[in-house]
């Protein structure tokens, strides 16, 4: 999402000295609904656990390197199986005024952080910030999403895998000059679940929720949710989960018996310190910084656990 320019005001700044940090991982408990009924079931195994990690929006101010290597150290104390990444891992290249070397600086450093965690896959999807469209032309080796697909080492602009009796969907949000998959993918999506059996659980990733109720507040849902939540309708025997990012907010709902799930920005308001919105500092509206931790089971069920982050 775009990023507002309200300067966090010293009535808020101090208010928010006063109230202190909050300590601890907070369980935001996003998902207490219908979603984490079977939570307690002991006739499930745990298959996997993924860090869904979004808009890390990485740049240089406001020391954003090492505060993320802080989090990744906390990260990896969970024994993930692998890394998500949500999209707008940089901060932001896509504006007209932003150059080729301000671009090259982003991924460079964000390069550097990956090479923090390089022992762990990390599966991508495209942020709406990724990708530099004002090169030259469209030739140049930068240009667009063929550049970040090749910077987070991704197999295409969407894709699918399986993993442990999960099947994973990786979605392009960014298409048609607005938040959509496009004819072409819903194809593709469509195809790829009529392949999926019954019996195998469903991931789908992409940056922009394509339902969710924070959407709202930027407008940054998924246009094409109809054909999508269509689509899906056709597989309504299945067990699917949709997980992303874009708002910054958390947030949980069910429809047709998927689930959709979106998870708060690890850069929580850019890393800056927030705006007069922001409830405490560096949080963006009341949502902390932050990532989700998700737990896959072999009965199709998820728990998505949000941990606000300190840093
Ligand atoms: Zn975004």
């Amino acid at each position: 999402m775009s990023k507002t320019n309200h300067k966090f005001s010293s009535n808020r700044r101090s208010a928010i000295k006063k109230m202190g940090f909050v300590a601890g991982a907070i369980t935001m408990s996003p998902i207490a609904s219908a979603t984490t009924k079977n939570i307690n079931s002991k006739n499930r195994n745990r298959l996997l656990r993924i860090a869904h990690i979004t808009d890390v929006h990485m740049r240089p101010e406001h020391n954003a390197p090492n505060r993320f290597k802080k989090c990744l150290a906390d990260i990896k104390k969970h024994n993930v199986d692998f890394f998500m990444n949500g999209g707008d891992i940089i901060y932001a290249a896509n504006y007209k005024r932003i150059t080729r070397e301000r671009t090259k600086e982003q991924w460079d450093i964000w390069n550097d952080l990956r090479s923090e965690f390089s022992e762990y896959e990390m599966y991508s999807c495209l942020g709406n910030h990724d990708m530099w469209w004002a090169a030259p032309d469209k030739s140049d080796p930068m240009y667009g999403k063929q550049y970040v697909v090749k910077q987070l080492k991704m197999p295409s602009t969407y894709y699918s895998f399986d993993r442990e009796g999960w099947h994973f969907i990786i979605l392009d949000s960014m298409n048609d000059s607005t938040i959509s998959l496009g004819e072409i993918q819903r194809e593709w999506l469509a195809e790829d679940l009529d392949k999926v059996s019954k019996e195998t659980p469903i991931l789908i990733m992409s940056h922009c929720p394509i339902l969710s109720l924070c959407g709202v507040f930027k407008n940054g849902n998924h246009k094409d949710f109809s054909e999508i939540t269509k689509i899906f309708y056709k597989h309504k025997d299945k067990k699917i989960h949709c997980i992303s990012g874009h708002i910054h907010l958390v947030d949980a709902g069910v429809y047709n018996n998927v689930n959709y799930y979106v998870t708060g920005a690890l850069s929580g308001a850019w890393w800056e310190e927030g705006d007069e919105h922001s409830a405490q500092k560096y949080w963006y509206r009341e949502t902390p910084p932050g990532y989700a931790i998700l737990d896959l089971f072999d009965d199709g069920t998820l728990v998505n656990t949000y941990h606000p982050h300190q840093y």
